[in-house]
């Protein structure tokens, strides 16, 4: 009651911004509908393995190139919106920009991008940071998403079930296979008792090549895990891909 009482003169007092643009929303609407309208929400047609938007429609369970191919280390991967020059600030403002409040409600867009993967979930993880890297930034971005996530879909979030052993360079510059050899053997399991039988979903802020999520993919089905699907915030879509 005193927490409901103290929200509601909070949002009296400091009305709710469009995160983009600082227009005044209303609450927990994240963006105006300007902003709205030009952030590119991701779903069918696409890859039916990783997501990737096509530009028409197929059929019902076509891959893209890529992932026939060489198949990644995940069965799924669902985003909500296209990592662009529109949604760019969202997503740099989320891991950089202390604006963590923001996990709830990115969360419950992930819920819906990704209701398919939720549906057969056992367990949410998050894509880990170095320890290093955690220290310096103080919260890692995915642990933020996986926990509201789990808040709002009752299902157990395993915030310590990856680490990563090894810094990397950060990982622009690289293509997809640069992007596999540079990560080998970086991230290990280390709650079994977590994972084995189970089916995981991996969270993680942004989708660039699939490279990092492959890994930690591979990671968990070496611990035993069952399926392991992807749902991140954002995707990078390359031009040509
Ligand atoms: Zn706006
Ligand atoms: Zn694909």
């Amino acid at each position: 009651m005193l927490m409901q009482s103290l929200r509601f003169l909070f949002d009296i007092l400091i009305p709710q911004r469009c995160f983009l643009c600082g227009t005044p929303v209303p609450r927990d609407g994240g963006l105006c509908p300007v902003c709205w309208s030009r952030i590119t929400f991701l779903g069918s047609p696409q890859c039916l393995r990783c997501g990737l938007p096509f530009e028409l429609e197929i059929g019902p369970a076509t891959l893209c190139g890529a992932c026939i191919s060489d198949p990644p280390g995940f069965h799924r991967a669902r985003s909500v919106f296209r990592y662009d020059g529109a949604s760019r600030d969202l997503v740099l403002g989320f891991k950089h920009g202390d604006r963590t409040g923001r996990a709830p409600l990115f969360a419950r867009w992930m819920a819906r991008a990704g209701a398919d993967l939720l549906a057969g979930t056992d367990v949410i993880v998050p894509v880990p940071l170095h320890p290093l890297r955690l220290f310096l930034r103080r919260y890692n971005q995915s642990a933020l998403l996986a926990n509201a996530l789990s808040r709002q879909t009752g299902i157990r979030c395993c915030p310590d079930a990856l680490i990563r052993v090894r810094h990397t360079p950060t990982q622009g510059g690289f293509g997809r296979r640069g992007r596999r050899a540079n990560l080998q053997g970086v991230i290990r399991a280390r709650r079994p008792d977590a994972i084995a039988g189970r089916n995981v979903l991996l969270i993680d802020d942004v989708f660039t090549t699939g490279a990092t999520v492959g890994e930690c993919a591979r990671a968990l089905r070496a611990a035993g895990a069952g399926s392991v699907d992807v749902l991140t915030l954002a995707r990078v879509v390359r031009a040509g891909q």
